[in-house]
């Protein structure tokens, strides 16, 4: 009980806070434009939620890096029937540098099922959304349904799970399931039942301007009075709670491990804790800059597009190839050589590949170097239509194609 919001006298008290502070103090951003809810009565319900759109954009991505992406896309696919319309290469185009590409592809494949399968009508339960929709888990349904259509439901994402943890001390594993399900269970008790939409954006943009990962402005906090991690930095214990038997004596779920109590010199970043996460895998590839002198003198290069499923699924690179880790440098060399032999039908000395330099890429769970060469050709190549598909592109044309940031690095 001391984990959870029991009273109803004090749920009632911290909506009104957050409400009145982010009423006050919420950022201008443009999924919060008049313009979409202006718009919304008129063109409803074929307009694309904007909600939709940005909260898949913001997933693991930053707000100052969405911005342009959605109001380009926007701008672009401002109805359900035009997203349905879309190919994935102008998908892919659009999304190029904002990574975690299968996110573009299923919104997509998702308006798509909206038009044709449920007469372009969007679902307006988090319940729906999360069973109908491709791509919308349950955080994501439950942003749609409260800040779209006012259902009284919570969400749960990274800036509410360090809020919730710190507001109740929640210090056992906050990516455990068992964690997770209470947090869900806190977030639609205190979700306010006439402005749920407002609440839930409030409840995150506290986490992320106000309950910040590593120096939280607790002075500056709405809802302090409600926080026992603030009450227990102030005064070195948890507020007292009736009628409830000290935590962390027995095996409370929620509570910090006995093995790792409250540690006073973190004061409320005590909370969250989370189990350490494992180290990315790191990979080799070697990949290959094809040039040649295009019709017009410019020089060209050549991109191949990647299996449709996958890392990067769909996306165009220079011709690359997966290596062993213990793989010395001429190894390399001939492995790449063959590799290109292979695809350009025709021999490919491993000596004439030119070593420039290697580019390292974090992807979430992959720790990736890319050893890049470069191989000018006289003349034309002949490419094999059986093997992926590939064009020549100057570069203005590669920055224009769906292109991922490591290949841009390449
Ligand atoms: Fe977060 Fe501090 Fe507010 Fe508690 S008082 S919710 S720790 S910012």
């Amino acid at each position: 009980a001391r984990h959870l919001f029991s009273d109803p006298a004090e749920v009632e008290a911290l909506r009104g806070n957050l409400l009145a502070w982010y009423d006050r103090c919420k950022r201008d951003l443009p999924w919060r434009a008049l313009v979409w809810v202006a718009l919304e009565p008129l063109l409803s319900p074929a307009l694309l939620p904007a909600v939709w759109v940005s909260e898949i954009m913001l997933q693991q991505t930053q707000v100052a890096t969405v911005i342009d992406y959605y109001n380009r896309w926007m701008q672009k696919w401002p109805t359900l029937q035009a997203l349905a319309q879309a190919s994935l290469e102008e998908v892919n185009e659009l999304w190029a540098g904002l990574g975690y590409y299968s996110r573009g592809k299923r919104l997509q494949e998702a308006a798509r099922k909206v038009v044709s399968e449920l007469a372009g009508r969007m679902p307006r339960t988090a319940e729906d959304l999360q069973k109908l929709l491709p791509g919308v888990g349950r955080y994501t349904a439950g942003a749609i349904a409260s800040i779209s259509y006012g259902q009284a439901t919570g969400v749960v994402d990274g800036n509410v799970i360090r809020v919730l943890c710190r507001l109740r001390c929640i210090g056992a594993d906050s990516s455990s399931p068992a964690v997770i399900d209470r947090l869900w269970d806190m977030a639609n008790v205190l979700v306010d039942r006439s402005r749920p939409g407002d609440f839930n954006q409030a409840l995150m943009e506290l986490g992320a301007t106000v309950c910040v990962p590593k120096a939280p402005l607790c002075g500056e906090c709405p809802v302090k009075q409600h926080c026992q991690a603030w009450h227990r930095k102030l005064f070195g214990k948890p507020p007292k709670v009736p009628d409830v038997e000290d935590c962390g004596v027995g095996d409370c779920p929620l509570c910090p491990p006995a093995t790792e109590p409250w540690d006073s010199s973190l004061g409320v970043t005590n909370f969250p804790r989370k189990a350490a996460k494992k180290p990315p895998r790191a990979m080799r590839t070697a990949t290959c800059v094809l040039e040649r002198r295009g019709s017009h003198g410019a020089p060209e290069y050549l991109i191949v597009q990647r299996p449709s499923s996958g890392l990067l699924a769909g996306l165009w690179e220079f011709p690359s190839l997966p290596l062993a880790q213990d793989l010395q440098e001429e190894g390399e060399r001939e492995e790449l050589a063959d590799h290109l032999q292979a695809w350009m039908g025709r021999p490919v000395a491993a000596k004439g590949l030119q070593f420039i330099g290697e580019v390292i890429h974090i992807f979430s769970h992959i720790h990736q170097t890319y050893v890049v060469y470069s191989l000018p050709l006289d003349g034309d190549v002949t490419l094999d239509p059986a093997l992926s598909p590939s064009r020549w592109v100057t570069e203005d044309e590669f920055h224009a194609s769906a292109v991922s940031t490591a290949m841009k690095k390449v």
